[in-house]
This record gives C-alpha cells, structure tokens and sequence, in this order.
C-alpha cells in the first residue's frame, strides 16, 4: 500500500511516495521556483528514488507543470502512478477554518470550501487547491484526501482561541486563533506517549515546533488546549522571516505615518521579519555561522528568539498545572543543542534541564535530553508531517471503501 503526500506551496511543491505503516519512503521529491524565471542548467525538480537522484532542468511557469514532471520522473524511476497501486494521495491544506476538522475526502464541494478559506489562508490555501487540483487530474482514479493544518487545534478551549477584540466583528469575519503546524503537533505528542510509555489521554506536554515556521502547543491528554498560531501562522513565535507576537498598532503606526499599504504590511512581516528581519538571514545554521563571526545583529536575533520561546514555555506550564514532557521538534529543534540548552538556562527550580551529553549526542531518533531523575522529561522526538499525512489518508480511504 502506498500513499503520495503533496504539499503544494505558492512557488514549491514538496512530495513523497510512502509506506504509511511501516513509514518505508520509495520516492521523494521538490519542485521548486514555480513561476519563476530560472538560469539554464538549474534543477527545478529533483527527484529521489531508490538512493538515485534524478532532476530537471528549465522553468516551470505553473503547478500543473511541475506535477506532469514530477510524474515523468517517477515513471523514469520506476514507479508508474498512474498504473494500480497508488492507494491515496494525501495533500497537505494549510486552513480548515471551521468547516474542516478532520481529514476529508476530496470532492467538488470539498475543493470550493478550502478554495473559500482562501480569505483566511491568502498565502497558503489557493497553491493547497492548486495542487489538488493538478493531482484530480492526473489521477482521477485516485482518493484524495485533504489533511488540515488547523484541525488537531479546531477544539482549542473558548478562552484559549477568543481573542479580545469586538465580539461581533470577530463573529463576522470568523476571527479566532486556528493554529496551524497541527499535524505535527499531533503527530509528536503521540509518540511523546509512546516515548513515556503512557497512554495519550493521560499526558501533558508542551510541543516547540522550531522549523522556518515555528509554533509552540500545550496538549493536555491527547487534547490541544493552547497554541502560538492564531487566525495565520503569523502569531507567537519568533520565525525565519516571520515576526510572530507583536503590537498590532504597529500596523496601523506604519499605515498612517511611512506609507506602508496592505500588501506592503504582509510583506514585512511575512517574509521580511524574524531572524531574517533581525540579522537578514532567515536560515539558522547561517545565523549561528554569523553569530560565531562576532556579528551582533545574529546575537540579537537570536537572543530574541530565544526569549520569545521561553515565554511560551512558562505560558504553557502554567496553563498546563503538571507537565509531563518538553519536546523539541522540526529543523531547529532537533539538531540545535544551543537552542534546547537556552530555551531550558535557569529552569531547574521547575524541574526543567538538559544534560550537556545527552542533548550534544549525535542522533536522529527520539529521546530524551533531560537527566533520568528530571521532574519534567525534556525530549528530542523528530517530526514526520508526510507520514502522519499518509497514515490518515490511508485510514480514511480504508474507512469509506
Ligand atoms: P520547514 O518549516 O521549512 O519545514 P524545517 O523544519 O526543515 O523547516 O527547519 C528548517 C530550519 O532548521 C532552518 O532554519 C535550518 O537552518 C534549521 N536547521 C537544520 N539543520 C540544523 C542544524 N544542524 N543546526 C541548526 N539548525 C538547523
């Protein structure tokens, strides 16, 4: 049984072929620079299958393009999707809103409310529909499944996912804290349980997703009770080149006084904030790389994040009463030791450290970086959206057939 994962970006389609039991990956792959004018002799599409790499060259002006490429290139490889076999694709959806909770298989009406979550989602959710839409296509025979960022935090507490603002204009315009990254939140605290040898329901854990995005969740028993992201993934943490908590006056403080326009505000702070706002780069082994040059505006970047994460921790602690576990996921939180070193500096008198061995020890699986007697286990447990992705994708197809 395999399932295709794709998750379809405004400029980037990222996808892998899996094994959604055993998680064994036959074929994984980018597209990249979609739209965009490309030097002749640059990749664009780069395909792993079976220890080989296989690429293509030259621009791909749309999605529908760089799926049909895609395609060749499995075919080349060995693998015919279009052939029997392919028991789903999974495609990644960033907003559900309200409407979507669980993964949902892909219908006409299904692809016109995710497209109409686009007002929630402007960023995410039209290269989502794009996406399944070139996959309908080429394998019309095919389930699809849409799996949503939002619905692991679609049952976040009133008080958790209300904000302060006018009632009736937040009603109005559904304006409520969604959360996104969920996937991986649940993805993570289930094997956290595993980890603990406990049953779901009778863990409390706070989550710290440190990707290029980054999101912190506190789950109490299975349930997520509060997260970082709000109405987009713009709120809570410090990110790569998104700004994460600040005053929304700034926003109006721009408008009004430097000529700053709609699409100018999400500029800045979507792509132009973060570390790369702070230090002007957003990749953060290049920002440790600057920081070990003697650069002060990396140092600053980085002590900003560093405390914008703390804060959270704290936040979730205290939401949380007893907590269980820490854990560190995704690109920064699994190969920083600096970053689960100062995130847990001076925490002792909460039962919260790491052991300077334990968390430096080369490894890539799940584990614990805390002391052994630690009151609250700090652990490193590596993220696998694709797979969480392809296991509900199989489970709903195997659920309908
Ligand atoms: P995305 O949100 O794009 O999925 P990832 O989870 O892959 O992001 O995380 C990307 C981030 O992880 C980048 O900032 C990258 O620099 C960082 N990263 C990857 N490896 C390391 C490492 N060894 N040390 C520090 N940071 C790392």
């Amino acid at each position: 049984m395999r399932v295709l994962v794709i998750n379809s970006g405004s400029s980037s389609i990222k996808y892998q072929l899996l094994e959604p039991v055993s998680g064994a990956v036959a074929a994984s792959g980018m597209v990249s620079r979609i739209g965009e004018p490309v030097e002749p002799g640059s990749p664009t599409v780069e395909h792993e299958a079976d220890g080989r790499t296989l690429a293509h060259d030259g621009p791909i002006p749309e999605h529908a393009t760089g799926l049909r490429v895609v395609f060749e290139l499995f075919a080349r490889s060995g693998h015919d999707l279009t052939g029997e076999g392919l028991y789903a694709v999974g495609h990644r959806v960033v907003h559900g809103g309200e409407v979507f909770y669980r993964p949902t298989l892909v219908t006409d009406a299904v692809l016109t409310s995710i497209d109409e979550l686009s007002a929630l989602a402007p960023l995410h959710n039209p290269a989502n529909v794009i996406g399944i839409e070139s996959a309908r296509r080429l394998l019309p025979a095919v389930p699809q499944v849409a799996v949503f960022d939002t619905a692991f935090f679609h049952g976040l507490p009133d008080a958790a996912k209300t904000y302060a603002i006018d009632a009736k204009v937040a009603a109005a315009h559904g304006i409520r804290r969604y959360g996104f990254h969920g996937t991986s939140h649940e993805y993570v605290s289930g094997q956290v349980a595993e980890l603990l040898g406990r049953d779901a329901a009778a863990v409390n854990q706070i989550v710290l997703h440190l990707g290029n995005g980054a999101s912190a969740s506190a789950i109490r028993g299975g349930r997520a009770v509060d997260t970082s992201m709000g109405l987009t993934p713009l709120e809570g943490l410090v990110m790569g080149t998104r700004s994460g908590d600040l005053d929304p006056g700034i926003i109006g403080h721009l408008m009004r006084t430097a000529d700053f326009d709609i699409d100018a505000i999400d500029l800045l702070l979507n792509r132009n904030s973060g570390l790369k706002g702070l230090s002007g780069v957003n990749d953060f082994r290049e920002l440790q790389r600057l920081i070990d040059t003697g650069d002060q505006a990396a140092r600053l970047a980085y002590e900003v994040y560093i405390h914008r994460l703390r804060h959270y921790i704290g936040a979730y602690l205290i939401d949380l009463g007893e907590v269980h576990a820490i854990t560190f996921t995704a690109g920064v939180g699994e190969n920083s030791p600096q970053v689960r070193a100062d995130a847990s500096a001076g925490l002792s008198r909460f039962g919260i450290g790491v052991d300077a061995d334990l968390n430096t020890a080369k490894s890539r699986a799940a584990r614990y970086i805390s002391p052994p007697d630690a009151e609250i286990p700090v652990l490193v447990v590596p993220t696998n959206e694709e797979l969480a992705i392809a296991r509900a994708a199989a489970a709903l197809v195997t659920a309908s057939a």
